[in-house]
């Protein structure tokens, strides 16, 4: 039985007084939702902050990137050492913004993974295919890189995650439908259980993200290949995110 995981993804928004403060209202008022972990990616500014009010619950933090090197000359990074330092527990990784905009690749996500797992920090590594590439019909050929290269070299997936995130389903408001998320995670499966076997892939936890809402979640997460979220736009008011953890936790 896998643990439902819900993560919000506060991307560039928030200072550190309104990342505490949303954090402090996730803790309260998501109090004795059990069977599952939820998880919130402030900035890199508001992390030590926002472990600070963490600290002890329930909830557990994750940066929203990590390099994959120590330390050294890499001006603007942060290594996986130091987003543990900060009270991390979690990095997404290859975040479709992250590829879009500053030209991360399958190689350099793998390169991430790599050093973010011996450094005690867990991937949520994000996958998905363009609307281009979903109406070319090459979504599995697309999302069958990503996580065949992601994942090179890999050893275990004991604390890998990984978040099928159509890029067409981002932050627009046109989620994929519970059937479309739910075949793709299928085929993600297909793919692990071929490297690693049944009983690992059976146990990894494989989210949907892209315009995720109250209104959607419940539909998704009856889907059984569907284990969580990544959530956006929707984990920014504490309303909506407290409203998407309920319905997962069933209560
Ligand atoms: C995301 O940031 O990963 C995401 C899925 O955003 P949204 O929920 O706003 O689509």
């Amino acid at each position: 039985m896998r643990r439902w995981m819900l993560a919000g993804n506060w991307k560039m928004h928030l200072t550190i007084r309104e990342s505490t403060a949303l954090a402090r209202a996730v803790v309260e008022g998501t109090q004795g939702a059990s069977g599952g972990d939820v998880i919130v990616a402030p900035v890199f500014t508001a992390l030590a902050s926002v472990a600070g009010v963490l600290k002890g619950s329930h909830v557990a933090m994750a940066g929203q990137n990590v390099f994959y090197e120590e330390k050294g000359a890499y001006t603007g990074e942060v290594a996986p050492a130091m987003l543990r330092d900060a009270g991390c527990v979690y990095a997404i990784i290859g975040h479709s913004e992250r590829r879009k905009y500053f030209h991360e690749t399958d190689g350099t996500v793998n390169a991430r993974i790599k050093k973010a797992l011996p450094a005690g920090l867990k991937p949520i590594v994000c996958v998905g295919e363009t609307e281009e590439e979903r109406e070319k019909g090459v979504t599995e050929f697309v999302i069958g890189q990503q996580v065949k290269v992601g994942l090179y070299g890999i050893e275990s997936l004991e604390h890998v995650t990984v978040a099928y995130e159509p890029v067409w389903a981002i932050g627009t408001g046109k989620n994929a439908t519970p059937a479309q998320a739910q075949a793709v995670h299928v085929f993600i499966r297909g793919l692990l259980t071929d490297a690693y076997g049944g009983t690992a892939a059976g146990s990894v936890r494989l989210l949907y993200g892209g315009s995720v809402t109250p209104d959607n979640i419940g539909q998704l997460i009856s889907m059984e290949d569907i284990d969580g979220a990544l959530v956006g736009g929707a984990s920014l008011k504490s309303e909506s995110f407290i409203s998407i953890i309920k319905t997962v936790s069933g209560r």
